[in-house]
Order: structure tokens, then sequence, then C-alpha cells
């Protein structure tokens, strides 16, 4: 049997072992890529630790950013063929049946398979994609760069949309990691105007060199307060932080009418204050990642250099480094992993 490097979860909470696993068969309507690189998002550390309700069934391979050549198609795959570049993403399929899926709103059909937690991750040298599903990467992409589009961005961009804000509108990007600095970056190429929060001053530096015209420290300063003394209080806001404080901060960011998209995903809930929330007419909802016109739409805006992803490469060795810096808040932008290394 032939085996490749991957990045194993055999218990949540421990460190990720690098072994030799073996390269999987496609089966119907797949493809076997060979993973050029992979972006690594905060829900690995989520996946990793086992921190949701439905954790993923062990051992697995985490990653839901990576992309490279297809090297080998299963049964029933059409219009891909062999060397075409395609990534995987959250969303690896879905039933394509259901009134979500007949909709457009896959990320919400019930059947659904997630990369790197209920479907094959890309924290290895080869993975599985359903090709129904998968994205391709437009022609030019770096490859480094595109893959945090691939959660990251279409993450960022659904939510925007969901939102409703209209250009010449204030948006609030509250953490400014590997969604939010994409968020930034999406919503300037909407037209939006931008204000960034966070709790560490190097990703507000980010944020203002991807666009940002208004950044709060949230350490320091009362998000609420500073959106209604500066703007009057944002339209819509994204909350991309993986704490709950940047949840229990967020409805007073908006103004009269707004619409805040729940986008984090840190176990545990927060409080509406129901009087406050009903008289001044605020929407709240959730956004999850984005179907795969959401996708094609998202990799374009790149593709035409509208997005820039700021990334910093490590070998898939760093692994768990890596997913402790992200949960301690130390990345700036996004990284990828090379699965050779
Ligand atoms: P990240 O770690 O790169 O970024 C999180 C950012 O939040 C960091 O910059 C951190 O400094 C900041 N932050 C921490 N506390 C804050 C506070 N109180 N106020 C404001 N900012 C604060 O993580 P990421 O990869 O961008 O992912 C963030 C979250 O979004 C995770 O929970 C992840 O699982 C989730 N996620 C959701 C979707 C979706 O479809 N809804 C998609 C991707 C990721
Ligand atoms: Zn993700
Ligand atoms: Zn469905």
């Amino acid at each position: 049997m032939e085996t490749m490097r991957a990045a194993v979860v055999r218990s949540f909470g421990r460190p990720l072992s690098i072994e030799q696993m073996p390269i999987p068969t496609p089966g119907p309507h797949q493809a076997l890529v060979k993973v050029a690189y992979t972006g690594v998002c905060h829900t690995d550390v989520h996946a990793t630790r086992g921190d949701w309700p439905i954790p993923p069934a062990l051992p697995f391979i985490p990653g839901h950013e990576g992309h490279g050549p297809v090297v080998a198609l299963g049964p029933d795959v059409s219009g891909v063929r062999i060397g075409d570049h395609l990534g995987g993403s959250w969303l690896a399929s879905a039933c394509g049946a259901c009134s979500y899926c007949l909709a457009g709103d896959e990320p919400l059909c019930p059947a659904q398979k997630n990369s790197g937690y209920s479907f094959g991750g890309s924290f290895a040298e080869f993975m599985l994609v359903d090709t129904r599903y998968a994205a391709r990467i437009p022609v030019g992409s770096d490859p480094v760069a595109v893959c945090p589009v691939l959660c990251g961005g279409v993450t960022a961009y659904k939510a925007l949309k969901v939102t409703g804000a209209r250009p010449g509108q204030w948006v609030v990007i509250s953490g400014i990691g590997g969604v939010g600095h994409l968020a930034v970056q999406y919503a300037r190429a909407m037209g939006l105007r931008v204000a960034a929060v966070d709790v560490d001053e190097s990703k507000l530096a980010l944020a203002r060199k991807h666009g940002a015209e208004l950044t709060v420290n949230a350490l320091t300063q009362n998000p609420g307060t500073e959106l209604t003394a500066q703007v009057g209080g944002a339209h819509a806001a994204l909350i991309t932080a993986a704490t709950t404080q940047a949840f229990d901060d967020s409805l007073a960011m908006l103004r009269p009418g707004g619409t805040i998209a729940l986008v984090g995903l840190p176990p545990g809930s927060f409080s509406v204050n129901i009087v406050d929330a009903v008289r001044r007419g605020l929407t709240v909802r959730g956004s999850i990642v984005g179907s795969r016109l959401d996708m094609v739409e998202a990799l374009e805006l790149y593709a035409t250099r509208v997005v820039d992803p700021s990334v910093t490469l490590r070998p898939l060795d760093a692994v768990d480094a890596v997913l402790a810096e992200l949960a301690s808040g130390q990345v700036d932008g996004s990284v990828v992993l090379d699965p050779t290394t």
C-alpha cells in the first residue's frame, strides 16, 4: 500500500503526530489531489481540541484550506481531468437534493461533510475532494497566498454579503485574524468603510494596511463607546474572534437598524438585551462559510488582486506550534503549511 506524510489527531488536545498514512483511493465523484499547500484556520484549533458539541471521530487528519493538482480520478467524475487544480474547503460535500442544496444554501445541508472534520483533511501530502464541490483554483493564483481564500476568504465575503451592507456604509470587523484580515479587504472591495477591532496592536496595524479607517483596541478601549462616538455606530458588524468577549462587546457597536453576522465559533453563549435589540431594530444572524457560487466569487476577487492575503509559509512539521500560536493570538494574517517539509 502506498503511503503519505500526514498530521494526525489521535486524541483531543494532544500534539498531532506526523505519520505515514495510506494514500486514500477516490470513490464515486471524487478525485485524489496532491496537496501543494494548505492553509491553517482557527477551526482546526477547535477540531483538534474537540471544542464543539459533536467532535470529529478519531483518528482524523485536519485541514480545509488545501489545494493542488488532481492525480487520480474515481468513477463517475465529469468535467475534471488529471492535472486540473482543485481546492478542498470546509464544505467537502452535501446531498444536492434537500431544500437548502436546491436553494444554493449547501452550507446548511444537514447531510454535508466537512473537510478535516467528517471528511479527510489537507494536512497531508494527498487528500480526496468531491469534484462536485471542490473549488477550481484560478489560473495564475499564487499557490501559497490563495490557500486562506478557501475558508477565511469565502467566509468573510459571504458574511459581508448577508449583512446587506451597501457601498459607503460602515462595517466593523471584530477579530483581525485569518478571517478578519480578509474581511477588511473584501469589505473595501465592496465599497464599505471599515472599522477594525482586536486586542493586539499588530493586528490593528494589519487592518490599517489593508484599508481600515478606524481601529479600536478592545483591551484598552470600549468598542461600543468608540464606534458610537466616532461614526454613530456601524451599519453592520462581523464577529470573527474566537473568544466570547468579542460577542459580548458586539451589539453596542451597531447603529439602530444594524445587522451583526456571527462568524467566530468559540464554544459558549452571549446574551442579548431584549429591550435594546427590539427598540433599536437590530438583526443578529449566523454565517457559515459560503456556497459554491460564493467560493467562485471570492476566488475571482482574489484573482483580480483586489484581495491580497497576508501569509507566512511554514513546514507541516510545525503544525503543533502553529495551532498553539493561533490559539494564543500570535499569528498575523494566515499561516500556510508545506506538506512536503
Ligand atoms: P484567528 O485566530 O486567526 O483570529 C482571531 C482574531 O481574534 C485574532 O486576531 C485575535 O487577536 C482576535 N481577538 C481575540 N479576542 C478578541 C476580542 N475580545 N475582540 C476582538 N478581537 C479579538 O482565527 P480565524 O482563523 O480568523 O478564525 C476565527 C474564528 O472564526 C474561529 O472560531 C473559527 O473557528 C471561526 N471560523 C468560522 C467560519 C464560519 O464559516 N463561520 C469560518 C472560518 C473560521
Ligand atoms: Zn476554516
Ligand atoms: Zn442537502
